[in-house]
């Protein structure tokens, strides 16, 4: 992709953060890429532009935003959807009828609606393994499985898959790796150099950060099936808007940034609730108690911004904890700034209910945002505080 700043070698991550796909615009020399608002544009001649024919095949906000996030995650290229759920139904068009996909069966709640709900009709076979189990992943296998498809850490249940040896033995079997890397960001996990052959992103998350916008991506090395899959893009549709992509652009300029604070903010949290007599059990990968803490040490920067856990008092004293918590909101979604809490089982994961995937209805599940920690501790503590006569 066109890089004028690759003069320099081996930019580090903080800094393509903030300059990968942002030049001076070439018309005014806008420093910062500017929202191309438009559908349409004007051709020199019949069939002949400078690129660009028609928003829906590109635009180019939109090229700023893959170029940023090709350079991010170390990648050849990247295509930008309107959703996460668009980046990963555009991605399933490559497997075809008859074609059988592993998934782990502790990945996003919509991703499994989008897998048993929607694609099962059309002639695709699913099995859901726990793909933190390298043995099982083998067993699943079968000469027509296409695509390993997988999230690490999961969600909400923070657990760990070896990438690169599902890497080896998805490719041993002529299978492709797909990795959600959405919980880690490029920041802390790159699954290509572990040798994924795509990673997708909600870009709704951390990569945008700031809870205002809805995107996915999805970025890959191997050009043929990046002609596929813009092709697809193109042919399918799911883009976002030109104001979407300029959010998300302005969100991954602090990418490095916030992910420093949100690991930080979360270690303390993770201690604080592993410290407290209410609490029966925290899961963070950060915590030596973690059973994969050393893989979480040897694959990721840093252990992330997720916490979940349970109290010993169950369910009843977990709603009372996230109704009564003030800075952490009550509310589905994760990644931003500010910190949120929820109940998976009957919000976030109420569409895997009675399926493989079904969570613990105690479980309390915390995106740590980047406030001062010691107001987030305060104000969990006066949470678990009033749940306690609660259970
Ligand atoms: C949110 C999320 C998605 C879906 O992304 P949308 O942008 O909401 O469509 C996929 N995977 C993970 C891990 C997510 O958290």
């Amino acid at each position: 992709m066109h890089n004028p700043k690759s003069k320099i070698q081996n930019l580090k991550f903080e800094t393509l953060a903030v300059h990968a796909g942002v030049e001076p615009d070439p018309a005014t020399g806008a420093v910062m890429t500017p929202i191309y608002q438009t559908s349409t544009y004007a051709q020199a001649d019949v069939g002949r532009h400078q690129g660009y024919d028609y928003s829906r095949t590109d635009n180019p906000t939109r090229t700023a935003l893959q170029t940023a996030m090709a350079a991010l995650e170390g990648g050849r290229h990247a295509l930008a959807f309107s959703s996460g759920m668009a980046a990963i139904d555009t991605l399933l068009r490559l497997v075809r009828p008859g074609d059988h996909v592993i998934c782990g069966n502790d990945v996003y709640g919509g991703t499994f609606r989008l897998f048993d709900k929607v694609l099962g009709h059309y002639g695709l076979a699913f099995s859901y393994v726990d793909t933190s189990n390298l043995a099982a992943v083998q067993a699943a296998l079968r000469p027509n499985t296409k695509l390993v498809w997988l999230e690490t850490p999961t969600n909400p249940m923070l657990r760990l898959t070896d990438i690169a040896a599902v890497a080896a033995v998805a490719h041993q079997a002529g299978a492709w790796l797909g990795v959600d890397n959405t919980f880690a960001s490029p920041a802390l996990q790159r699954p290509l150099e572990l040798g994924a052959d795509f990673v997708i992103h909600s870009t709704t998350k951390y990569i945008g950060g700031h809870s205002d916008v809805v995107g996915g991506v999805i970025i890959l090395n191997d050009t043929s099936i990046y002609e596929t899959l813009k092709f697809l893009q193109n042919a399918i549709g799911a883009v976002p808007g030109p104001v979407d992509c300029f959010l998300t652009l302005r969100g991954i300029k602090t990418l490095a940034l916030r992910m420093e604070a949100h690991c930080r903010n979360a270690t303390q949290v993770a201690q604080f609730l592993a410290d407290h007599p209410a609490v029966a059990e925290v899961i963070y990968p950060g915590l030596d108690s973690h059973p994969q803490h050393e893989l979480a040490r040897r694959q990721m920067k840093g252990p992330g911004g997720m916490v979940s856990f349970l109290l010993h008092a169950g369910e009843a004293a977990a709603w009372v904890v996230a109704r009564e918590t003030q800075l952490f909101t009550l509310a589905e979604s994760l990644g931003g700034v500010e910190s949120l809490i929820e109940l998976p089982a009957p919000m976030t994961h109420a569409s895997v209910a009675d399926s493989p995937l079904a969570v613990d209805a105690g479980l309390v599940r915390l995106s740590v945002g980047i406030e001062n920690v010691q107001d987030l501790i305060a104000d969990l503590a006066q949470a678990l505080k009033a749940a306690g006569g609660a259970g």
